[in-house]
């Protein structure tokens, strides 16, 4: 259960509302669509949609496709997808920033006309250098003083095609003395020959970010416009903008970025290592992605537990990836199915079973869920069971098999280790066990007391499965921190493939049915059918593993 925890946007919200401000509420979620949507925006979701719902308003989905060379249609349709995923929706409200590049186009021509604008010619380094530092003044570029006239035809033949990408760009005239860099003549527009997967080649300039994303805000009616903390000081050139040009001004809300331990969330490395192959696709089940948690098994009811449980709050901070986990564990604990699986087989001969007989047991589908009802599991005189449930010379307060002493195969019968059998080099072969006829269920029929329960598949009737054990993708506790390639930091251990035996039921388990492994973990079938047998990947113990 996750507890309500402080969300200090929505105290703002109460305040607008009560005052009269307001009377709805209206958020946007910006992604551009230059990779997958990873954790952290799922934080963004929530609170940009969460907020709408809480409200009764509304929250666009809007693509920033301001930059042409990032962005790509794959993209678009996996945030689309994502969202969805999540629980969201957006309506009617999709929305995309390339819709609106007239309308840019004619504000920035508004601001050149009020001599609130100009055309520079300085190059990337030369515009650094006269912009300079906050504690010294910056220095003005000749362009400055250049005529409303001037600049309105210059501007012009800059849309018109006539010069090369680099060579000039439109800046908003604002203060080259300013403590705030994003204040001394931010460059506003920039020339960029680049078709756009929206407008084609209708564009060769591309309004900059911190242009563009207040104007969207402004023509949609968003009222809240969220964002993370690095755009704190650039919201003086957002209301400047605005309060310039005479338009409806939203009002611009930031808050802390969500950072989790062993994990990156910025798209840009995301993107490297799938370029590189160093994860299977942006959906591997290793990958801070929605698609790749998704496919790991995550649920989204888990990710917005998690999300509200964090809260939205303006200091920094670094979240334990075990609390995610933890939401996973939980949901999935209520929903998962419960079967049998054995990763690490080991073979076990009931003796004194019939050779040729079978049996089937009903066993609960969930251990306190009647309504989930039961499955039918097969069970033969081979079994198989956990390699590590059997101890020759068993540890004090091991109270699985060992020899001579009785243990319950769940649902089954209990059994007793009559004989172990080695090979040559004294490796355990197979067990030998005697069951007790009169125990049929698992249960003594004297009442005397077995402690032990462990899981088992009968040999005959069980089915091979991969399953693909999944640790942390990086080894570095706070890898954004780390100095140097954060390449450096992957986990080699961090697949591990295996094969185990199933119980038969799984094996017309489709892709993303979750289950819970009886004593090991809650798995996810996966989509992949190249294996030719069942695909589970593990998707978290089933308990928090003891920090290393
Ligand atoms: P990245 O750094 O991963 O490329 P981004 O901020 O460039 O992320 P956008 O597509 O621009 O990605 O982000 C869309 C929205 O998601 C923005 O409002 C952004 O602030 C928010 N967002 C991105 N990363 C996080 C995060 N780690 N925590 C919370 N919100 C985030
Ligand atoms: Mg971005």
């Amino acid at each position: 259960m996750s507890t309500p925890s402080s969300n200090f946007i929505h105290d703002i919200i109460d305040t607008d509302l009560a005052s009269g401000k307001h009377t709805e509420v209206v958020t946007r979620f910006p992604p551009e669509p230059n990779g997958y949507l990873h954790i952290g925006h799922a934080k963004a979701i929530c609170l940009d949609f969460g907020t709408a719902l809480k409200y009764g308003g509304r929250c666009h989905l809007r693509f920033d496709d301001t930059n042409p060379t990032a962005e790509d249609t794959e993209y678009v349709e996996a945030i689309e997808n994502d969202v969805r995923w999540l629980g969201f929706d957006w309506g009617k409200h999709l929305y995309w920033a390339s819709d609106y590049f007239d309308r840019m186009y004619e504000c920035a021509v508004e601001l050149i006309k009020l001599g609130k604008a100009y055309v520079c010619d300085l190059s990337v380094d030369a515009f650094k250098e006269y912009r300079g530092v906050p504690h010294l003044p910056g220095k003005e570029p000749a362009g400055r003083s250049r005529s409303i006239e001037e600049n309105l035809d210059l501007f012009e033949r800059m849309k018109n095609g006539e010069f090369a990408d680099g060579t000039y760009v439109l800046r908003a005239r604002i203060d080259m003395n300013s403590p705030n860099l994003h204040m001394r003549d931010p460059a506003i527009y920039r020339i960029k020959h680049a078709s756009h997967h929206n407008t084609g080649d209708k564009w060769c300039l591309y309004p900059m970010y911190d242009f563009a994303h207040c104007l969207e805000d402004s023509i949609e009616g968003v009222t809240h416009s969220m964002c993370t903390l690095e755009f704190e000081v650039h919201r003086p050139l957002y209301d400047w903008i605005l309060e310039t040009l005479g338009l409806y001004q939203p009002r611009q809300y930031e808050f802390a970025r969500l950072n989790l331990t062993y994990t990156i969330m910025s798209k840009r490395k995301l993107l490297e290592l799938v370029k590189e192959n160093l994860v299977n696709g942006w959906d591997d089940p290793r990958m801070p992605t929605l698609c790749g948690m998704r496919r790991r098994g995550y649920t989204p009811e888990a990710i917005r537990a998690f999300c509200t449980e964090i809260g939205v709050t303006k200091t920094e901070s670094l979240t334990d990836v075990a609390l995610l986990e933890h939401h996973v564990r939980n949901d999935l604990n209520e929903i998962a199915p419960r079967r049998m699986a054995v990763l690490d087989p080991l073979k076990v001969v009931i003796t004194s079973y019939p050779e040729v007989q079978t049996e089937e047991f009903e066993l609960p589908n969930h251990p306190n869920k009647p309504e989930m009802g039961v499955r039918t599991v097969p069970f033969a005189r081979e079994i198989y069971i956990e390699r590590e449930d059997f101890m020759e010379e068993p540890a004090k307060k091991f109270f699985r098999l060992a020899p001579g002493t009785e243990v319950r195969l769940r649902g089954a019968y209990l059994i007793t280790c009559t004989e172990v059998i080695k090979d040559a080099n004294g490796n355990i072969m197979e067990l030998h066990c005697s069951h007790d006829p009169e125990s049929r269920g698992g249960n003594a029929p004297d009442g005397r007391k077995v402690k032990g329960t462990i899981h088992w598949v009968a040999a005959q009737y069980g089915v091979e499965a991969e399953v693909r054990l999944y640790d942390r993708l990086l080894t570095s506790e706070n890898p954004a921190a780390e100095e140097g390639d954060f390449k450096e930091y992957l986990n080699p251990d961090s697949l591990k493939v295996i094969t185990g035996i199933v119980e038969p039921g799984l094996a017309t388990a489709k892709a993303g049915d979750k289950f819970q492994f009886e004593r090991i973990g809650y798995f996810c079938a996966d989509l992949d059918t190249s294996a030719n047998k069942p695909v589970f990947n593990r998707t978290v113990g089933l308990r928090e593993a003891a920090s290393k």
